[in-house]
């Protein structure tokens, strides 16, 4: 491992924020967990950073920032042609979907050009066109940091949801993953539930392939999403809200284009973009803060900004959104 003092986190962070960690732990290894709960984690703030791109560091931090930079990728054993691969956390998202593209197994595709480590896959279950990682994750293994001890918990233990696990519930900020075992497919399946998708792949008469989707998903992204290398962002800083059928039925009312899909229990999922562009915030920029102009969901950098006004752009979202809907948007970047 090695350990920085006063580290500057802005290459640690995709939405660029200068802030400063008073310790920096860069792990080498996953056996070296242990160690580092005992030395460094008791009675001592800390926060796990995989590729910071799911993180809104608002001011320094007074603690020990642990980053998972151990790699690797291993195929373990084939079951009716499902194939299982143990990740290691600090692995980047981008290398596994190159890694299964050339290898011609299936699953997780649709998830192409999401920033991030491997280890933070599981945390959010990150989701994208149709497709959540939940549905490939086979088990999630690490270490319960207040107690120092190991677990391993099946797709099932992890509680999936919408955005969510176990990782963001009972065992927020108490755990550190060190391995993601995924079940992948040899037989070819695609999930094409998303039509800007399947629209893109007839447009360019492509032939439905690994490569062809995994491609054309990029190019959608790409087309909606800013670069964080250029300008600094989070991805969707909202979560998409979830309100009951009745509350979708009277919004219908007044907004008939409302965007919203089907969710458990009867409820519909609204679009947090669409909300607030129709509160009149796409592309807006106040200060050195704002939203992305392609998608009103991503809050960026636009140059020097300070997490206050990055906070101050999405305090007056939530507000004028809960003004307009009677909606309330949740944040989905981690605040530290
Ligand atoms: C341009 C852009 C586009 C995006 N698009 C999408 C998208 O389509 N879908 C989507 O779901 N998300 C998207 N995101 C959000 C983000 O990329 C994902 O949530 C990603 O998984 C975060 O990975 P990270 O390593 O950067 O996480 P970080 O921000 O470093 O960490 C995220 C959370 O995971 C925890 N964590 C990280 N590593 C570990 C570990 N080893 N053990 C325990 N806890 C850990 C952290 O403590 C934190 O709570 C996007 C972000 C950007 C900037």
């Amino acid at each position: 491992m090695k350990l920085f003092d006063n580290q500057n986190l802005k290459e640690y962070n995709t939405f660029g924020m200068e802030v400063y960690a008073r310790q920096f732990l860069a792990m080498d290894a996953a056996d070296e967990t242990s160690d580092v709960i005992a030395r460094f984690l008791h009675e001592n703030p800390y926060y796990i950073l995989g590729g910071g791109s799911n993180t809104l560091f608002t001011k320094n931090f007074d603690g020990t920032i642990v980053h998972p930079a151990f790699g690797g990728i291993e195929r373990m054993e084939k079951k009716d042609g499902k194939v299982l691969l143990r990740v290691a956390a600090g692995e980047p998202w981008e290398n596994l979907i190159q890694y299964c593209i050339r290898r011609q197994l299936y699953g997780i595709e649709n998830l192409t050009a999401i920033p991030g480590l491997v280890g933070s896959a599981p945390v959010q279950n990150i989701g994208a066109y149709g497709v959540e990682v939940k549905d490939t994750v086979w088990k999630v293994e690490g270490f319960v940091i207040s107690t120092g001890l190991p677990f391993s918990l099946s797709n099932a233990e992890c509680r999936f949801g919408y955005r969510n696990s176990i990782f963001k519930q009972t065992l927020k900020n108490d755990c550190l993953i060190t391995y993601v075992w995924f079940q992948l497919s040899e037989n070819p399946h695609f999930t094409l539930s998303y039509q800007g998708l399947t629209k893109a792949l007839q447009e360019r008469e492509l032939p439905l392939t690994l490569r062809n989707v995994s491609d054309c998903v990029r190019k959608i992204r790409d087309a909606k999403l800013p670069d964080p290398k250029i300008v600094g962002n989070g991805g969707s800083f909202f979560q998409n809200p979830i309100v009951p059928a009745e509350k979708h039925n009277e919004l219908t009312k007044t907004y008939p284009d409302l965007v919203a899909y089907d969710a458990p229990d009867g409820q519909k999922k609204l679009s947090a973009g669409q909300l607030i562009e129709k509160a009149g915030w796409k592309g807006k920029q106040v200060g050195n803060a704002g939203t992305w102009k392609n998608q009103a969901l991503v809050l960026v950098n636009y140059g020097g900004a300070t997490p206050q006004e990055v906070l101050d752009v999405a305090e007056t979202i939530i507000k004028d959104v809960k003004m307009m809907f009677d909606v309330t948007l949740e944040m989905e970047i981690n605040r530290i």
